[in-house]
């Protein structure tokens, strides 16, 4: 019977396939036999996407693979990719959408079930089976072949990706060779003309980027390879191949296991769809191509087994980041995921932090904020990266390090050696390589500047955050790391308005447990000693990921499975950590907060979690605050909308205008061409929060701004005129904010808000704030 041995012997199909056309055609035989029916036939859609071509065929003439070719306008097959679904049909041929193929002979048979292949959304091909007897086909029978299909669309997508590599592959080794003999005849050719072949190097240079935190920084370039915790693995000269050979086989193994394993428990836990990721990874582990370039790289190049996989892994990530498809472009980050897997394994750990050897300049590709999770931040004395925005997520740790940062310096991996001498100026953006010694001592001086700066910030650190007029503001700490805490507490943070938790799960090999949370969070509430902290529950997605919980592919990640849905789907795991943070709030003042709501569904569904927890802990006898106050992040438009309804059921909102801004001005935080947009002065920002602050006035609710806007002085002038009287930053900006505080009155800054509530465009409103801050003579900063 049809039935779950299908499914499993062409999961086992699958797994052992490496050649396209040799699996499809298992699969066609399989699919008919079990299914009685006289043909099974697998059509793809080709470069163009309009040609569907008949690819494997059980039952239809052999002759007509590769030829048969039809318009998706055209045929039932086409029917079932132009309509994106299933076409089941009895008389085929009275159907006005019958096309008649001599080759297929197809005019024999009295039925056609016909199912479209996806990659994510998009059709790649049609699964169809004919009968010679007219047959209807159970919904049962639909929904296995559903499923049959959707292992079919993940071994194309895998087949397809594989070949576009050894492609890529070809087409690099083809133009290392060119560019070989092209230096070899240019090298004849200097020595023909008596000249000495090495060209003169100019060593000091200077690199642009776009300044993301500032200050100045000097030392040795520390280059970071790639995320894939590779940077420490150097190639060791001899080593045992057969050991090493040994070792992969077995790290190999594991993460095989591991990976199964995965796919399973996501695909149990929310769709076969969401699981294909892990499919993927699967078809990379099991790809001969990537076992025997290892094994070439081990056995010839005599490496050790982690340098091997440094080497092969990076070779792949790179062409892939190099490909014109986005999609394949994707595929990088898959590689990095399977290489640091495997690489863990390799070391007997679950996930290996990543080391760095001495002080200095961290160089670059790109940081996520699992790399700066575990980096040991004493070391890192400036950031230099090619790519990303200054409102990642990174550098937003960064920030609230302190370090200073410099993001989107293009080339700079190609153009610094490791330890080569460098000095960042977070200040202008530019990173100068090797400056000569005039450079240096001016840098020297400018430090020496900056020292002087925070030192005379330095007596606010301890001051009450107060107006010029006596208006106690509370100034919050932005934390995620445990390291943050001193820097806050430093800093005379008044508690924490935003514990982002995603940072320690980014740190960890798995999903830590409750008890790990809990201790985490009880050490950060006793270190805060009685002020309060919010923490809010796990906001991953988006641009953060975590190293062993790979978020589906999507095309629009911010606007996707994040943050609190990703929580609501995965109840248990939810429900664990507010049970952990319900626990750390014995210890101290504790609030939980919920991100990313859009809906009233959405924070009762959250309330609904807590209630179980609440429950759970007392059914285990555990102690947990009984009262704890209950905030929603306001940072997508549907919640201003919502704010009246919202407010009555919380106790407080988080105004996280981060994610606010860019949803409400349709300008990703993280996009450079965007940037301009991306404003946090534009009148309907300014509109919305003045509107956010008077409902939590009106309905008597707390209310703390979070987001990155809030440590420009220009903007706190305008916040504290709007109304709000409590933030939450990056710690470090903490006693120069307090200082502008000193300066102000709440008449000068509600005069200012009300001006700039009457401006319709974002610059005018900025010009104003500037320049009713310098007539006070307030703006010095
Ligand atoms: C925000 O969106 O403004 C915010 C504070 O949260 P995050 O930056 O972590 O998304
Ligand atoms: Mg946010």
């Amino acid at each position: 019977m049809f039935g779950i041995t299908t499914l499993e012997d062409i999961s086992t199909l699958i797994l052992q396939s490496h050649d396209l056309d040799e699996t499809l055609n298992n699969i066609v035989t399989l699919v008919a036999r079990r299914m009685r029916t006289e043909v099974c036939s697998i059509y793809l859609l080709e470069d163009d996407e309009l040609t569907l071509r008949l690819r494997a065929t059980r039952g239809l003439s052999r002759r007509a693979v590769g030829k048969v070719a039809m318009k998706i306008s055209e045929g039932l097959t086409g029917l079932a990719v132009e309509q994106s679904k299933v076409v089941s049909i009895l008389e085929p041929q009275a159907h006005p959408r019958y096309r008649y193929f001599r080759e297929t002979r197809e005019e024999r048979f009295h039925s056609f079930l016909g199912i479209p292949l996806f990659d994510r959304r998009r059709p790649i091909g049609v699964l169809a089976i004919q009968t010679l007897a007219p047959r209807q086909f159970s919904g049962e029978e639909i929904s296995a072949l559903s499923t049959i299909a959707f292992q079919v669309s993940s071994i194309v997508v895998n087949a397809r990706l594989l070949d576009a590599i050894r492609q890529k592959e070809e087409q690099a080794n083809r133009f290392v060779q060119e560019l070989e003999q092209t230096r070899q005849s240019l090298r004849r050719q200097s020595n023909d003309d008596g000249n000495d072949d090495s060209p003169a190097r100019n060593d000091y240079s200077a690199l642009r980027g776009i300044p993301a935190y500032p200050g100045i920084a000097g030392g040795p370039a520390n280059l970071l390879d790639e995320r894939l915790g590779f940077t420490d693995i150097v190639d060791q000269g001899e080593v045992e191949p057969e050991r090493e050979r040994r070792l992969l086989e077995d790290a190999l193994e594991k993460t095989r296991i591991q990976t199964l394993y995965l796919e399973k428990q996501v695909a149990a836990r929310l769709s076969s769809d969401d699981a294909a990721i892990f499919h993927t990874h699967l078809m990379i582990l099991e790809d001969r191509g990537f076992m025997q370039k290892l094994l070439a790289a081990i056995e010839q190049r005599r490496h050790s087994a982690a340098y091997a996989l440094k080497t092969v892994v990076s070779d792949y990530v790179e062409a892939f980041g190099r490909m014109e498809d986005a999609y394949l472009r994707e595929r990088a980050a898959d590689m990095e995921d399977i290489g640091r897997r495997i690489l863990a394994n390799l070391r007997g750990q679950n996930q290996q932090p990543l080391q760095l050897k001495n002080p200095g300049i961290l160089v670059a590709r790109e940081l996520l904020p699992s790399d700066m999770a575990s980096l040991d931040a004493e070391k890192i004395l400036g950031i230099v990266t090619e790519v990303g925005e200054k409102n990642s997520h990174a550098v937003i740790m960064a920030k609230s390090m302190g370090i200073p940062t410099i993001v989107g310096v293009k080339g700079v991996l190609k153009r610094v050696a490791p330890d080569e001498n460098l000095i960042l100026d977070g200040n202008s953006g530019t990173l100068y390589i090797n400056p000569p010694p005039q450079v240096a001592e001016e840098f020297e001086r400018l430090e020496a500047d900056r020292q002087r700066e925070v030192q005379r910030f330095d007596t606010y650190r301890e001051q009450p955050a107060r107006t010029a007029d006596g208006q106690d503001i509370k100034l919050r700490a932005n934390i995620g790391l445990i390291g943050d805490v001193a820097i806050a507490l430093r800093n005379g943070a008044d508690g924490v308005g935003l514990y982002r938790t995603e940072f320690p799960y980014m740190a960890h090999g798995d999903f830590p447990d409750r008890e790990e949370q809990y201790r985490l969070y009880r050490r950060i509430v006793e270190d805060f000693d009685g002020r309060p902290v919010t923490i809010r529950t796990l906001d991953i997605g988006g641009d953060k990921a975590l190293p062993y919980f790979a978020p589906p592919l999507e095309d629009n990640p911010f606007m996707g499975w994040r943050s609190v849905r990703v929580c609501l789907d995965h109840r248990d795991m939810f429900r664990t950590q507010i049970e952990a943070i319900l626990m750390a709030g014995v210890q101290g003042p504790v609030r939980l907060l919920f991100p990313l709501i859009s809906s009233m569904e959405d924070v009762r569904a959250c309330k609904e979690v807590v209630g179980e927890a609440r429950r759970h802990l007392r059914a285990a006898g555990l102690p947990f605050a009984e009262k704890m106050p209950l905030g929603v992040m306001i940072e997508v438009p549907a919640a201003v909308y919502l704010a009246e309804r919202l407010a009555g059921e919380v106790d407080f909102f988080a105004l996280g205008t981060n994610d606010l801004i860019q949803y409400l001005l349709a300008a990703d935080r993280n996009n450079p061409l965007v940037a301009k947009y991306f404003d946090p002065l534009h009148p309907a920002v300014v509109g919305v929060l003045g509107q956010l602050a008077q409902t939590a006035r009106n309905h008597r609710i707390g209310l703390c701004l979070c987001g990155e806007m809030a440590t420009d002085p220009i903007h706190m002038a305008l916040l504290l005129g709007l109304g709000v009287r409590e933030f939450s930053m990056a710690a470090p900006f903490i006693p120069r904010t307090k200082a502008f505080l000193s300066r102000i009155t709440l008449a000068q800054a509600e005069k200012i808000a009300r001006a700039a509530l009457t401006l319709g465009v974002g610059r005018q409103i900025r010009e104003h704030i500037r320049k009713e801050l310098a007539e006070q003579d307030i703006l010095d900063f």
